[in-house]
């Protein structure tokens, strides 16, 4: 019997056979995708001074791999309808930098190299279909008929996951209205644009849509907040994009676009971490969906796959499952309070916003607050929130 069998290398299936491996179990891979697969889009950029703690603590010198290729940026702007409101640059970080900022595929990259070199086990081509759970163990069946018997599963087989389903674990929570646009760019040599973090409430280029740049090695993401009723052929088409592309970051960067995608706001938690025998654990979007504003899914994730590597090694399931589905739902809340700051339903908000705006340049908290609030509360960090972890 395998002692433990991952499913999926995402970014949380491949932390969390890291994690497994570093405390020294053998750990198989299972992943539905080809070897040589292409996977698309920057997606979630932003990696936490939490998150890198916790990789170096799987492999030690992984933190500073993606930090010396990720981009840290010193300055953050916020403008409301063209004037901006609040500015701050930081000064260089002396030790371990607050964040870094790559495109998912590089941290990716990062982390199937250390998975390589820790001697974990892929298997490509491996479509998990059933599970079966007993006292002892897990069996997976893939789709071509290959079972795998084992101690424990550890389920990160993303936002449709089906080992959930072969559980009969539900998710529990909401579908928002609307969507938002997620456009990476790569820069102009020679001509690359700030390297700061900038968001703009209510920009007159877009009708007065809300968008955020973000800064990636290589080039820089857009996001733009669509109205409830907005039509994705108007804005979320590449063609689409080219054209309002340049009122947000300037002429000359519409034949630079890397990918262009919609994503929808859905705050969804499993009802349960883990099956009734306490063998399978699900972590990563397997377990919980958030919209992307703070940053909470990959990193959240990376947190739920160390702990899950620490209740496999103890055997003890259950602190596991409710500490993450807390820290979860934390998260679900924290993200609902982001977006009903990004897509105001209540007049209400929207006039502390105007109100906040016009008093910046007297009472500095003003804009301080029109800065902070659309990524949610700044208490809890994503990867601790909820518990220990
Ligand atoms: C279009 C899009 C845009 C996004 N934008 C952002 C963003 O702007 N900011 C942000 O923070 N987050 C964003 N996200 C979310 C972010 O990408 C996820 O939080 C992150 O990928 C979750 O990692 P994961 O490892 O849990 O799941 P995934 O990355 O989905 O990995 C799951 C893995 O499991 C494999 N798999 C699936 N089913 C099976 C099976 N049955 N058997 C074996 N393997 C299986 C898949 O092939 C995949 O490799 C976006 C996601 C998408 C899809």
């Amino acid at each position: 019997m395998t002692a433990v069998v991952v499913v999926g290398a995402g970014p949380v299936g491949l932390s969390a056979a890291l994690a497994l491996r570093a405390r020294g179990l053998p750990v198989v891979l299972l992943e539905a995708d080809p070897k040589d697969r292409a996977r698309p889009g920057s997606r979630a950029l932003f990696v936490h001074r939490e998150t890198l703690a916790l990789l170096d603590g799987m492999q030690p010198g992984l933190a500073g791999e993606i930090t010396s290729y990720g981009r840290t940026w010193q300055t953050k702007r916020t403008l409301y309808r063209g004037r901006e409101v609040y500015a701050r640059t930081f000064p260089a970080p002396k030790g371990p930098p607050p964040f870094t900022s790559l495109r998912q595929v590089d941290t990716e990259r990062f982390l199937r190299a250390a998975c390589e070199r820790a001697g974990v086990e892929f298997v490509w081509e491996a479509r998990v279909t059933e599970v079966r759970t007993t006292a002892r163990g897990a069996r997976l069946t893939c789709a071509d008929g290959r079972k795998w018997n084992c101690s424990y599963a550890v389920a990160a087989d993303g936002a449709h996951s089906a080992v959930r389903r072969a559980l009969g674990i539900s998710m529990e929570g909401e579908r928002g209205e609307g969507f938002h646009v997620v456009v990476d760019v790569a820069d102009t040599p020679g001509a690359e644009l700030p390297p700061e973090r900038v968001f703009h409430y209510e920009h007159p280029g877009v009708g007065g849509r809300s968008v955020m740049r973000v800064p990636f090695t290589g080039g820089f993401q857009v996001d733009l907040q669509c109205r409830d009723g907005d039509l994705q052929e108007e804005f979320g088409t590449e063609e689409a994009v080219r054209r309002w592309l340049p009122a947000v970051v300037g002429e000359g960067h519409g034949d630079r676009i890397l990918w262009v995608s919609t994503y929808h706001f859905l705050r969804k938690v499993a009802a349960s971490f883990t099956d009734p025998h306490r063998r399978v654990l699900l972590v990563g979007e397997a377990a919980h969906l958030f919209p992307p504003f703070g940053a909470r899914g990959m990193n959240s994730g990376i947190a739920d796959a160390a702990a899950a590597a620490d209740a496999v090694v103890s055997g003890v399931v259950e602190p596991f499952a409710d500490v993450r589905r807390s820290a979860a739902l934390f998260n679900s809340e924290a993200a609902g309070t982001a977006l009903d700051h990004l897509r105001p339903r209540r007049r209400t908000v929207r006039l502390r916003q105007r109100a906040a705006a016009a008093l910046s340049p007297v009472l500095p908290w003003c804009g301080e607050w029109l800065e902070h609030a659309p990524y949610g509360p700044r208490h809890g960090a994503p990867v601790v929130a909820g518990g220990k972890y």
